[in-house]
């Protein structure tokens, strides 16, 4: 088990997310040398602040690597209906070539149905299910985001994938389901983990490579990881008290505790930090780890379409 002294190494992800961003750059430069600029449509549903910050994100990544975008900011009571509408409209634009529906979208909204109305070809997050059906046949045109951004940190990082165990909880199909399939064709032994997993510390702890994509602050302790493993959380929880606080992140906690001052809150991942410190080898941070890498993934998937679509 790792000391005090010999912390868990930190898997940054700013770094990574930079190369990638740099070399869609050239790429997008390159396209846009040909007359095709690259076009990132991105519709926005109704007023949760967590999504709005997630599109602004997107929007400044586009600016940073020369892609052009398109926001559309709809109101909370837009109609399946209507939101199809727009969606339709978008796919026959041929200078749109990437669409993101920001989700989750406001309950009355049939999201599946929506999702399902997206041009494949223009499906740069990679939820609709010819997407989703090529990626699990280990033939994959988009790969979904954050997904992609974890075997870029890995392999960034010069983590065998191959042969390791590799064990992920959460099913979901934007995280833990393709995170799966992707790790299955890197050849890892691929355990998925969810709510009714039995003993689950038992699980995760023969894990080489931990991924936890739960949504549930914290809530991965030492006792579940595997000395010297790498732990990737995907988690993106707010706390507010400052006693969670200060039991959570270990020589963090005051700075932490400052920011729940400042802001009303602070994140932490589905990985208990100081705990995962001590047992671990490598983690990712929260913030700062795998989120800067799905916003990098973005970019790459939508100069990808426009390439795939326009450059013949
Ligand atoms: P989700 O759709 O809510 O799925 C959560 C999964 O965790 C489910 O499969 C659920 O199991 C499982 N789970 C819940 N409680 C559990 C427990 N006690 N023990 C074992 N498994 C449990 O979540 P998601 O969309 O994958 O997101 C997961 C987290 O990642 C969230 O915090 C989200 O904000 C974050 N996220 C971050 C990024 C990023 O870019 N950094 C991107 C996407 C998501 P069942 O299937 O049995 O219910």
């Amino acid at each position: 088990m790792a000391t005090e002294q010999t912390r868990a190494q930190l898997l940054e992800g700013k770094r990574t997310a930079e190369a990638i961003k740099q070399q869609v750059a050239r790429d997008v430069r390159r396209l846009r040398e040909k007359g095709i600029t690259p076009t990132l449509a991105a519709v926005l549903v109704g007023e949760d602040p967590a999504s709005a910050v997630y599109v602004r994100n997107k929007v400044q990544a586009c600016a940073d690597v020369g892609i052009s975008s398109e926001k559309m900011e709809l109101s909370a009571s837009t109609t399946t209906a209507e939101l199809l509408a727009i969606v339709n409209e978008l796919n026959a634009r041929d200078t749109v070539d990437g669409i993101l529906v920001q989700l989750p979208l406001p309950r009355h909204i049939d999201d599946q149905q929506i999702i399902e109305a997206i041009d494949p070809a223009k499906d740069v997050d990679a939820f609709h299910p010819n997407n989703v059906g090529l990626l699990a046949m280990g033939r994959p045109r988009f790969v979904p985001c954050t997904p992609a951004g974890i075997i870029e940190l890995l392999d960034q990082n010069n983590i065998e994938i191959a042969g390791a165990n590799a064990c992920i909880v959460g099913r979901s199909q934007i995280v833990g389901r393709p995170v799966a399939s992707l790790l299955l064709q890197r050849h890892a032994t691929v355990t998925i983990c969810h709510s009714q997993t039995r003993d689950l510390p038992a699980v995760t702890r023969e894990a080489d490579i931990l991924v936890a994509a739960i949504g549930r602050p914290a809530f991965i302790r030492g006792n579940y990881i595997k000395p010297g493993a790498t732990v990737i959380d995907v988690g993106v929880n707010k706390i507010t008290d400052h006693d969670e606080a200060a039991s959570v992140f270990g020589s963090e906690a005051a700075k932490r505790i400052e920011a729940i001052e400042k802001r009303g809150y602070t994140l932490v991942g589905d990985v208990h930090p100081a705990e995962a410190d001590r047992v671990a080898g490598r983690r990712t941070p929260v913030p700062g780890g795998v989120g800067l890498l799905t916003v990098a993934m973005l970019m790459r998937n939508t100069a990808q379409a426009a390439g795939w679509r326009r450059d013949r």
